[in-house]
Formats: structure tokens, C-alpha cells, sequence
């Protein structure tokens, strides 16, 4: 009995031991699987700080890198620390038509040359789009990797070298913009492997970081570029022409005998283009301009070019408007500049089509040498421009090189500027009167008013030089007003005192012809002084007068009708023609003294003088010829049948009182 009591009680005992034991095993299972639950949170915890860590590193170094270099090289070193890799390289994709990478020297290498041979021949490979690893993830746009084993092992010609050096698999994923692939990062690692999906997005986001890097440096570079260029003819623009020109003057301070030039080119009659065609097709003048010029500079040769290897970097760009500069670098010669002018000029000559029509165009040049020996480049600049501008005085379609005494004159006519501004209010304005004669009796008929400055330090300033500074400066229609009434005034006085018909000749200016005021302001002085209408002559520059016919024959009409005579002056040095002389209601023609002076010398000079009074006799003019000096000349003039001889053999301009003695000296007329 007590037995079988025993037996059943060790059999409950055994039960419940085996269910503790169940239990135990049950909790423990429980509490290890608890554990491994915590332990792997943990860990995947720890391996999201690490990821986390590692795209804030490369977010901040992006963000404060100078260069998209700089960015990069930081985040090859932190994805090899992370990933435990020991070599990364960059592959950058140069630009949107680029087919192949540029392999870059930017490698991440803790090895201390164990790699040389490996990244030597990367970056002696061509990798275009889907060659090799980089080029399969150009492709793809997309991370890939491959393992020594791989079975398409053939499609990477690196892999053998890769092994060599202890490598066992490669890795690439794409920097992106948008879905534009910009650059793609390498890495090698010592085991094969697979990455997983954790991996792969995490090197995707890397990829997305570093291409905002890669935009960023592209706005950038964007907006330098639109501020140094110029939006029409994407040519460099004056900063930027202004600091290559620096650059050239300091090479030249270094390296003895370097030499530079700068070309200053403008347009002649770019105006004329763009008030008559439109200012689109003045725009695509100026884009053709562009190019020639730009085309131009090719082909400089290299005899051209200075000695050793500075090479010559030339340069165009656009100031704006019509006006371009090419500084050309490192030259053997002041003769380069001026050949390059000429070829400019000869292709220029080429017709250009704008808007279906022909149109020519010449351009002015001036140019300066760094020989001359300049301080600043401003002042260089300045000079080509100076230059330039002479070549536009001397008649356009030319080229200038700046001399010291082109500066000097520039610097003088800076002064006369303003100094003429005051001259007036100075009382530093006068007139003088030439007496014009009839050459038969050397009787004065009447005189004619010249301008005159006398400048307390400069003294006795021509009108040949002043006027065309006062017209520039808008001041001669003013002094215009002064010089008619302060001329018929004294006409006035004159005839008063005489009894006789005398005339007046008072110049007027091309500025003084398109004033709207001409007319009223004759009228006004008319009225005012109180002569006779007929005994006031206009005397008006041939060129100035054909510069716009019609307009002349306009304002022509009106004066004529006013009473007054008018008088063509410097006859024979524009461009007259036939028919525009006849429609033109004029008086008077006066040869230019170019033709008067040594005419008994020079046969063709008395020829054309022969035809000039010819033709206004036919034409019922009268004629002045001004400018005779000799007894000779006067002989022939008279020989000729000219009307009127003014000239020094008679008279010199002079003040008032003497040309009022002059006349009162010669009795009366008859
Ligand atoms: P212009 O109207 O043809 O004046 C004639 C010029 O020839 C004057 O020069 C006169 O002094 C000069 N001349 C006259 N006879 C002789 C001679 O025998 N030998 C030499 N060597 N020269 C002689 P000027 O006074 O220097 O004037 C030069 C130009 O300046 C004038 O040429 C005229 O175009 C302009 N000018 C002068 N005064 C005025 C003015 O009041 N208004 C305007 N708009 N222009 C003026
Ligand atoms: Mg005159
Ligand atoms: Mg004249």
C-alpha cells in the first residue's frame, strides 16, 4: 500500500517537476528571445545612428564645402569609414552632351600605395556610358555592385587588377539631379557582398545630398556667368574684359618681354542700322559682328605669338552697344594688332543679311600697346578708345594706334570742354571780321564773322578746334543765337555809318541747321537789328548741308523767304551732287581754300577751281573764293571770273575797329 501510495506521489512529483521544467524552458525560451528582440532593436538602433551620423556628416560638409571637390572628397572618406571599404574614387559627368565621365584623381585610399596600380588604371579609362561598373550605373541611374566571382566578371576590365591587389567586389551608386545622373561614386571592398535594401537607400539618399551640391555649384556658376557676360552675343562683357586685361598686365610685370595689345572696335552707322532696319535686325548685327570677330581670333598664327609658353589667351568682348574689345595676349610685335585690324576690317566688309537685305558695315579701331608702358589698365582701355575716336575723326573705316600726343589732345580737349563752358559768361568770345572784296577794284562788299576765344591761359584757341568741341557739347546752338545778333548788330552800325549796302556772312553749324529755332531766331534778329534781309549771308559747310538734303532745302526755303542769302561754304570738300545743287535755293558757292591756296603751282587745284565757277555761274550763283594769299592766286581768280576773293592778300580777320577803318580807308564805293 504505502507502495503504491510512494508510486503515486513520486508520479505527481515527477509531473510537476516536468512541468516546472516545461515552464522554465518556456521562460527561458521567452527571455532569450526577449533578449535577442532587445539586442537586435539595439542593434539596428545603433546601425540607424550610424546612418544617420553618416548623412548628416556629408549633409554639413556639403554645406560648408567650397568646391562640389571638396564635398565629394569628404564623403568618399565618411562612406569608406562606415562601410569599413578601404578605397573610393569619384567619376564626374563634365556636362549635359558629355558621353564619357571624366575619371577624376579625387580617391578616398587608406592603403599607403597598395592601390596605385588599380586607380592608375582607372583613371587611364574612358568610361562611357555603360562601360564597366560606372557606366552601368550611368545607365541605370540606379546603385549596382559586382563580386570577383560574377559571372559577367568580362564587362569589368577592372576586376582582375582589383583582385591582384586583394579586392573582392566593387560598388557604384549615381549622384543625381532630379534624374539627371551627375556623378557617380566607386568603392572596393576586401569581401564579396551583397548589399541589402537598408544599404542601398541609404547610399541613394548620399547620391540625392551630394547632387544639391552639384546644382548649387551650377546656379552659382550660372549667375558668375550671366554677370560677366553679355546676354545678346554671350561674349565676355566689360568686368570681365577688364580683369583678363588685369591678368595680361601682371604677366607682363613677371615675364620679361610680354608684350599685349587691346583693340577698341566701333561700329560706324550702327545707328543708322538700327533706326532704319529695326533693333531686332540692329541685334542680329551686333550677334553677327560677334561671331566674326570671335572667328577672327582663330586664326592668329604663331609667329604671332611672344617667345616661351605663356601661350596667348586673346579675348572678345562686347562693351555694349556697338562697341567691342579683343585684347590680344602675348605678342612678338606691335604689327599683330595691326594686322588683326586689318582682318577685321576685311571681313566686316563683307555684306551682312539682315532681314533679307544687304546691309554694309565698316567699324573704327583704335588700338594700344602694353609697350607703351601702362601703370593701369583702365588707362590702356581708355586709350584704344581714344584712338578709336581718331579713327572716326579721320573719316571711319580705319584703324588708330594710340600715340602719347593722341592722349595729349584728349587731355586738352577734356579742358577746352569745360573751360568753354565759362568761356562765354568770361566775356572770353569775340568776333573778328575778314573783309571780302571784289577782286577787280579790291573794294570791300562786305565781311564775314569768325568766332573768337581767347583764353587766359591757353591764349588764342582756333575755331577749327572749338566748334567742333562746343557742337559735341550741345553749346554752339547758344553761341549761335550771340554770334548772328552781336554780327548784324554791328552790320547795322556799319551801314549806318556808310550809307552803303555792306554784307554780312555769319557761319552757322549742322547742329544750328536741325535746330527747330533756326528760322524764328533769323527772323527774330532780322527784326531786331533792323538791317536789310538781303545783306545777311548764311554761310553753310557742304557736308554739313548734304548730310541731310532734304532737311536743308526744308529750312532753305524758309529763310530764303525771310530775305536772306545763303551760301554754300567749303565747296568742293563734300559730296555734292548735280541735281541736289540745283533743287537747293541758294546764292552763293564758295570754294574751299584747299583748291585757292598754290593754285598758280598746282594745275589740278586750278582745274577744279575753273569747274567750280563754271558750274555756279551756270547755275547762277555767285562765287566766293576764300583763302588768297598771293598776287598770283588773286590774278588767277579774277582770270576765272570769280565774283568775291577773301583772303589775307587782301585782309586778315580782325577785330571791329580795324575791319571798320578798313572799309572808312578805302573811300567810297563805287
Ligand atoms: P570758314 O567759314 O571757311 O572760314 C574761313 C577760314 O579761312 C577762317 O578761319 C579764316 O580765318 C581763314 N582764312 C581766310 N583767308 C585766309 C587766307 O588767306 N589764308 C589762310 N591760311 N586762312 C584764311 P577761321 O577763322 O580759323 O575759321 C575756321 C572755321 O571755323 C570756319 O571756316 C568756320 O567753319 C568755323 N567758324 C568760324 N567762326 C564760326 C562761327 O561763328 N560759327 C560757326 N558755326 N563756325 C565758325
Ligand atoms: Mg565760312
Ligand atoms: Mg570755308
Amino acid at each position: 500500500m504505502s507502495d503504491s501510495i510512494n508510486d503515486a506521489a513520486s508520479a505527481v512529483a515527477d509531473a510537476e517537476i516536468a512541468r516546472l521544467n516545461r515552464r522554465l524552458r518556456r521562460e527561458s525560451a521567452a527571455r532569450h528571445e526577449a533578449e535577442a528582440i532587445a539586442e537586435h532593436g539595439l542593434r539596428d538602433l545603433f546601425q540607424r545612428q550610424q546612418e544617420i551620423g553618416l548623412l548628416e556628416s556629408i549633409a554639413a560638409a556639403s554645406n560648408e564645402a567650397d568646391s562640389v571637390e571638396d564635398a565629394m572628397r569628404h564623403a568618399l572618406a565618411a562612406v569608406c569609414k562606415f562601410a569599413d571599404w578601404p578605397l573610393g574614387h569619384l567619376l564626374l559627368v563634365d556636362g549635359d552632351a558629355s558621353s564619357t565621365f571624366d575619371s577624376t584623381m579625387i580617391w578616398h585610399d587608406g592603403s599607403g600605395g597598395r592601390y596605385d596600380a588599380l586607380r592608375a588604371l582607372t583613371e587611364s579609362i574612358a568610361f562611357g556610358r555603360s562601360i564597366g561598373l560606372p557606366g552601368r550605373v550611368w545607365e541605370s541611374s540606379a546603385p549596382a555592385w559586382v563580386n570577383s566571382n560574377s559571372l559577367d566578371a568580362n564587362a569589368h576590365p577592372r576586376l582582375p587588377e582589383a583582385e591582384h591587389a586583394g579586392l573582392r567586389s566593387l560598388f557604384a551608386f549615381p549622384v543625381m539631379i532630379g534624374t539627371e545622373v551627375v556623378a557617380v561614386l566607386e568603392f572596393f571592398s576586401m569581401k564579396h557582398q551583397t548589399p541589402d535594401e537598408a544599404l542601398l537607400r541609404l547610399m541613394g539618399q548620399i547620391g540625392m545630398t551630394l547632387g544639391r551640391v552639384v546644382e548649387r555649384r551650377r546656379t552659382k556658376d550660372r549667375l558668375m556667368h550671366d554677370a560677366l557676360h553679355d546676354p545678346l552675343t554671350q561674349l565676355g562683357n566689360r568686368k570681365l574684359f577688364l580683369d583678363r586685361l588685369q591678368q595680361a598686365h601682371l604677366r607682363a610685370q613677371r615675364v620679361p618681354g610680354y608684350q599685349f595689345s587691346v583693340l577698341f572696335i566701333d561700329l560706324d552707322r550702327f545707328k543708322g542700322v538700327n533706326d532704319g532696319l529695326g533693333h531686332q535686325a540692329g541685334d542680329q548685327l551686333i550677334i553677327a559682328t560677334a561671331n566674326r570677330m570671335t572667328n577672327s581670333l582663330r586664326h592668329i598664327d604663331m609667329m604671332s605669338r611672344g617667345e616661351g609658353d605663356v601661350g596667348g589667351s586673346d579675348f572678345v568682348a562686347r562693351m555694349g552697344g556697338d562697341e567691342f574689345t579683343i585684347l590680344l595676349d602675348n605678342i612678338s610685335n606691335q604689327w599683330v594688332p595691326v594686322r588683326m585690324a586689318e582682318r577685321l576690317m576685311s571681313v566686316m566688309a563683307e555684306p551682312f543679311v539682315l532681314d533679307e537685305q544687304q546691309v554694309i558695315v565698316t567699324a573704327s579701331i583704335g588700338i594700344a600697346l602694353s609697350a607703351s608702358g601702362y601703370t593701369d589698365v583702365h588707362n590702356m582701355l581708355r586709350d584704344a578708345d581714344t584712338a578709336m575716336y581718331y579713327a572716326k575723326q579721320k573719316g571711319r573705316a580705319r584703324w588708330v594706334m594710340f600715340d602719347t600726343a593722341m592722349q595729349d589732345n584728349a587731355l586738352r580737349r577734356l579742358k577746352l570742354e569745360s573751360e568753354l563752358r565759362l568761356a562765354q559768361g568770361r566775356g572770353e568770345l569775340w568776333l573778328a571780321y575778314q573783309p571780302i572784296v571784289t577782286p577787280r577794284d579790291g573794294q570791300i562788299r562786305g565781311f564775314e564773322a569768325l568766332l573768337r576765344w581767347d583764353h587766359p591761359v591757353y591764349g588764342a584757341v582756333g575755331p577749327a578746334e572749338f566748334i567742333p568741341v562746343a557742337e559735341e557739347i550741345g553749346l554752339i546752338v547758344g553761341m549761335g543765337g550771340w554770334i548772328l545778333r552781336n554780327a548784324c548788330n554791328q552790320l547795322r552800325t556799319w551801314q549806318q555809318d556808310s550809307g552803303q549796302p555792306l554784307t554780312m556772312s555769319v557761319n552757322l553749324s549742322a547742329m544750328q541747321l536741325s535746330d527747330d529755332r533756326l528760322v524764328a531766331l533769323v527772323a527774330q534778329t532780322l527784326n531786331e537789328s533792323g538791317i536789310l534781309a538781303g545783306t545777311l549771308k548764311l554761310e553753310l559747310t557742304e557736308s554739313a548741308v548734304m548730310a541731310d538734303p532734304d532737311h536743308a532745302l526744308d529750312i532753305f526755303r524758309q529763310l530764303r523767304e525771310l530775305g536772306v542769302k545763303l551760301c554754300l561754304d567749303d565747296f568742293g570738300t563734300g559730296y555734292s551732287s548735280l541735281s541736289q545743287l540745283r533743287r537747293l535755293p541758294l546764292d552763293t558757292l564758295k570754294i574751299d581754300r584747299s583748291f585757292v591756296t598754290q593754285m598758280d603751282c598746282q594745275d589740278d587745284k586750278r582745274q577744279i577751281a575753273e569747274v567750280v565757277v563754271m558750274l555756279a555761274h551756270t547755275l547762277g550763283l555767285d562765287v566766293v573764293a576764300e583763302g588768297a594769299e598771293t598776287a598770283a592766286e588773286v590774278a588767277l581768280l579774277q582770270g576765272m571770273g570769280v565774283d568775291f576773293v577773301q583772303g589775307y592778300y587782301y585782309y586778315k580777320p580782325m577785330k571791329a575797329d580795324a575791319a571798320g577803318a578798313a572799309w572808312r580807308e578805302q573811300g567810297v564805293l563805287r
